[in-house]
This record gives structure tokens, C-alpha cells and sequence, in this order.
């Protein structure tokens, strides 16, 4: 896990202002409960050693932020999950897309607007296309290994979907 605030700075400070001050540094005068918004993007990855590179489709990014209502600021901090090199096994380096660094900064002021300002749901932006959609390796995938990756989050609402596919004919049937 990596702490990258400053990519997403620039589109934070500039869709937050209306209503927010926007502060990326977290201190201790933040009291109580931390929140989290965890969002899917199209990461790239890096290997230090091998030069091994890859795409995910299933990168997991996460906003930390804690809302001080009262004098309406906004802090937050943004963590990208890292994935470990297939061959060498080691962390590998990444880089976001810069459109995709702007959609997860739209996204997650639009999830605040909703959640704390009763803003309307806007269109939901679609993540950049990638080809490597069934290819997560969970075992080299720190998101994974902590149990918050975006690529579990699919896999369990897709089984759930499943299941509920499968109740639906046994009552068709009986
Ligand atoms: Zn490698
Ligand atoms: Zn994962």
C-alpha cells in the first residue's frame, strides 16, 4: 500500500472547492472515526528487477478521509494497493493513468456530495477498457492478501448473483 495523494490532488482541489476546503494532510487534529471509499481502476505495474510489465484491470485505490462537518474540510489521503512481479515475486513499482486518476477524483467528490450533501447520483463513469479481466492473481496482490481487493469485492457480488440465479429456477421448476 502506497500512499499517492498528490496524483489526485489537482482534480480533488479543483471539483472540491465549492463547498469544501480540501486539506491532503493528515495530522492529529482529526478526531474520531476515519472513513474509507474504495474504488476499481486500471493500474500499471513495473517489476524493479525483471522489467516485467502488466496491466490490471482490477487495481485497488483507496481514499482515506475524515469530514470535519463543522468547518466543512475535507481531509484526505489516497492509497494505491500494490501487486508483487509473477516471476520474481517482488513489489512492483506503479503508474496510474491520468484519465483514470480523474475519474476515481470525480467519483469519490461525487460519493461525498451524495453521502453528506444530499447530491443527486451522477453518471457513473466507466473505467478505462483493459483485456486482462480474468487474469487477477490473487496471491501476488497486496489488495487481496488484506482482504479489500476490488477483484474479490466482483467476485463475491457475482456469486451472489449466481446463487440467486440458481434459487429463481429451483422455484421455476417446483
Ligand atoms: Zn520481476
Ligand atoms: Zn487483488
Amino acid at each position: 500500500m502506497v500512499e499517492c495523494t498528490d496524483l489526485f490532488e489537482e482534480t480533488l482541489n479543483r471539483e472540491v472547492t465549492e463547498y469544501l476546503e480540501l486539506t491532503p494532510i493528515y495530522d492529529e487534529t482529526t478526531e474520531g472515526e476515519d472513513y474509507e471509499y474504495i474504488a476499481s481502476a486500471k493500474l500499471k505495474f513495473k517489476c524493479p528487477v525483471c522489467e516485467n510489465k502488466w496491466t490490471t484491470a482490477h487495481g485497488t485505490v483507496k481514499f482515506v478521509y475524515y469530514l470535519y462537518f463543522k468547518k466543512r474540510i475535507l481531509f484526505v489521503q489516497v492509497y494505491i494497493y500494490q501487486q508483487r512481479c509473477l516471476p520474481c515475486n517482488r513489489m512492483a513499482s506503479f503508474k496510474t493513468y491520468d484519465d483514470e486518476a480523474v475519474r476515481l477524483s470525480y467519483d469519490f467528490v461525487d460519493f461525498i456530495d451524495r453521502k453528506y450533501f444530499g447530491g443527486e447520483n451522477d453518471e457513473e463513469r466507466p473505467q478505462r477498457n483493459s483485456r486482462a479481466i480474468n487474469n487477477h492473481k490473487v496471491l501476488y496482490c497486496d489488495a487481496c492478501e488484506r482482504g479489500i481487493c476490488v477483484y474479490l469485492r466482483r467476485l463475491r457480488r457475482e456469486q451472489r448473483r449466481q446463487t440467486e440465479e440458481q434459487k429463481r429456477e429451483t422455484q421455476d421448476i417446483s
